[in-house]
């Protein structure tokens, strides 16, 4: 089946995956920004290489404080557009009146319905209209990214595209690059934290561990995912 997806070399660099993505969507295409150290770096070389690239961010209620200040400092700095986007008020309310705060510890089944109301539905209106979608996915984080592709039709999003620039880099060229470049960062990550999400779903690692490994740390590692990037 031909899919219309780029040709792209091997190890191609993450600013060529980038724009070739986009040029394939030929539409509107965003960035789902969780101001991780990622989505930095892929704001950056967009901004850099003068790409048409929209910016969205759900806020899911639960965020740490440090992450604010990353997307403040975005604004600040490239002058960016964030659209944001939050969880049915209604849908928080009964979850959290029927089942308290921290239902998501429970069983996976109550995590996964906290990250369906918080994470997987505002994702389903912020995609809305898009032709794709940009991630900061590295293959290398963990299990469930080892088989990334650099630009793939995202099925289970009506078919857009589904670009993830920084496939291949390693945590260490990521650093360079942002400490490089002397790009903001949350200042999680110089406590310990190597992928942030939501607070209380979010922990430090040691340096042995995956870097997923302090996302829900008490689930099985196959689980570790939120259900924004089901494929
Ligand atoms: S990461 Fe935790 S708090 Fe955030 S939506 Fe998922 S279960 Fe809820």
């Amino acid at each position: 089946m031909n899919d219309n997806l780029p040709q792209l070399a091997e190890n191609a660099p993450a600013r060529d995956i980038l724009s070739a993505g986009i040029q394939a969507a030929n539409g509107p295409v965003s960035l789902a920004c969780s101001f991780s150290r990622e989505d930095v770096a892929i704001i950056d070389i967009a901004h850099q290489a003068g790409l048409t690239l929209g910016v969205f961010a759900i806020d899911t209620g639960r965020l740490n404080e440090e992450t604010y200040e990353v997307a403040e400092a975005l604004v600040e700095r490239y002058r960016l557009k964030i659209n944001w986007y939050f969880p049915r008020h209604e849908d928080v309310q009964n979850l959290e009146s029927a089942e308290g705060l921290f239902s998501f510890r429970e069983s996976l089944d109550k995590r996964h319905a906290c990250c369906a109301i918080r994470k997987v539905e505002p994702l389903s209106r912020a995609l809305t209209g898009l032709a794709g979608w940009v991630t900061g996915m590295r293959r290398e984080q963990s299990i469930t990214r080892s088989d990334l592709q650099a630009v793939e039709r995202d099925r289970l999003n009506g078919g857009i595209l589904k670009i993830n620039p920084l496939l291949e880099w390693t945590e260490q060229q990521l650093n360079a690059y942002t400490e490089e470049k002397r790009l903001p960062v949350n200042r999680l990550y110089g406590q310990g934290y190597r992928s942030i999400g939501c607070a209380p779903c979010t922990r430090p690692v040691q340096a042995d561990e995956d870097a997923r490994a302090g996302r829900w740390w008490w689930e099985n590692p196959e689980n570790k995912e939120c259900g924004l990037h089901r494929r």
